[in-house]
């Protein structure tokens, strides 16, 4: 099977609540996402998605996506979507760096190989655990009172882990936490995500000023380094996300004992074929997993839900449905949260069928 042609779209995600606040003051009201198809010889057709959440929260921006498509996307062409090992090779010969980039387009091989198999993605990633993908849902920075008032508020909507977006003046955080963890009720799990938002100090304030809180503390600071220092000194399970952006890195997290849950987004690592060996080695070493994107629409919601759908339940610490918090629907067949929960679709490949509507004319065409 060859490639024929690769179509890019961008279409608009906003948010039904209007915005979506992290540390920092950083805060995005639409998102910019990027959608990948790619047309093959065999007359099978795979779809990608690439979302960054803005500009400032990884090295990586919505723009950027497009422009790195158009230096990788010609290189594909004549290639075998279902060789994903020398799919990603290619790539990587062709562009340094730049996962986000790569990340659509790997995903929308894997669509067209779980198509070409037979069989939904999840089969060929490991094949499927449970019933279902427990799901969280994050809470913007806001208030103390709205944003406790928004566990109840996502608990009615059937959500049971709940992520509060801190990272702000520690005595507020304190506060924010208190107030959320307050609403809790046995077997709801809370973490508060600093998203690199507190220095060492201030993060060893808020730790402190929690320490009775049943709480996760998520990504407490910039570097790996300051992480690993709070990290010291803390009684919570610690999540990291921003720092661990590759397998290196996460073995290092590892070997240091730097963490007791990882979040990885596959667009942070480059697609599936990455974020897989990285989800394979945290299965064989007994790390949790928060297993998501950094943003996206119902393409992106479909590969998270294959992912975490092929992997052990235990495992799973959670993940998200993020095509649940815009106004925008593009895709039919993607996976829609029932009581909290998600799974991957059954028919063959990624099973989306985004509509032709919504995507609109492609912005960036390739044969
Ligand atoms: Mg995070």
């Amino acid at each position: 099977m060859r490639i024929t042609d690769i179509q890019v779209y961008r279409v608009d995600l906003p948010l039904k609540e209007g915005q979506y606040n992290w540390s920092g003051g950083k805060s995005v009201s639409v998102f910019d996402s990027t959608i990948v198809r790619v047309g093959t010889d065999a007359g099978l057709v795979g779809y990608g998605e690439s979302c960054p959440l803005g500009p400032v929260y990884l090295a990586s921006h919505a723009g950027g996506v497009r422009a790195g498509l158009a230096e990788l996307a010609p290189h594909l062409i004549g290639a075998d979507p279902t060789q994903l090992g020398v799919l990603n090779q290619l790539m990587d010969a062709r562009l340094k760096g730049h996962p986000h980039v790569k990340s659509p387009l790997d995903v929308a091989c894997w669509d067209i190989s779980g198509q070409a198999a037979g069989v939904p993605v999840c089969s060929l990633l490991g094949g499927r655990f449970g019933a279902e993908v427990v799901l969280y849902r994050a809470i913007s920075k806001d208030s103390p009172e709205n944003m406790a008032a928004k566990v109840d508020g996502y608990r009615a909507e059937g959500y049971t882990r709940f992520q509060l977006k801190v990272g702000d003046d520690p005595d507020l955080d304190i506060e924010r936490i208190r107030a959320a963890a307050a609403r809790l009720r046995p077997g709801d799990r809370l973490v508060a995500d600093a998203n690199t938002g507190w220095l060492q100090h201030e993060a060893l304030r808020v730790i402190q000023g929690v320490r009775d809180i049943d709480v996760y503390i998520e990504q407490p600071c910039l570097s790996y380094e300051e992480c690993l220092a709070v990290r010291a000194h803390c009684h919570h399970p610690f999540v990291l996300d921003e720092v661990i952006n590759d397998t290196p890195t996460l073995l290092r997290a590892v070997s240091e004992r730097a963490m007791d849950v990882v979040n990885l987004k596959i667009s942070k690592f480059g697609g599936l074929t990455r974020t897989r060996l990285a989800r394979d080695l945290c299965v064989e070493l007994g790390v949790a997993m928060t297993i998501e994107d950094t943003w996206g629409g119902d393409i992106v919601t479909a590969a998270i839900a294959h992912l975490a759908h092929s992997t052990p339940e235990a495992l799973r610490f959670t993940s998200t449905d993020f095509n649940s918090y815009g106004t925008v629907s593009m895709a039919d067949g993607a996976p829609q949260r029932v009581n909290g929960r998600m799974a991957a679709a059954v028919i063959p490949g990624l099973g989306v069928r985004p509509r032709a509507e919504v995507l609109g004319p492609p912005v960036l065409s390739f044969h």
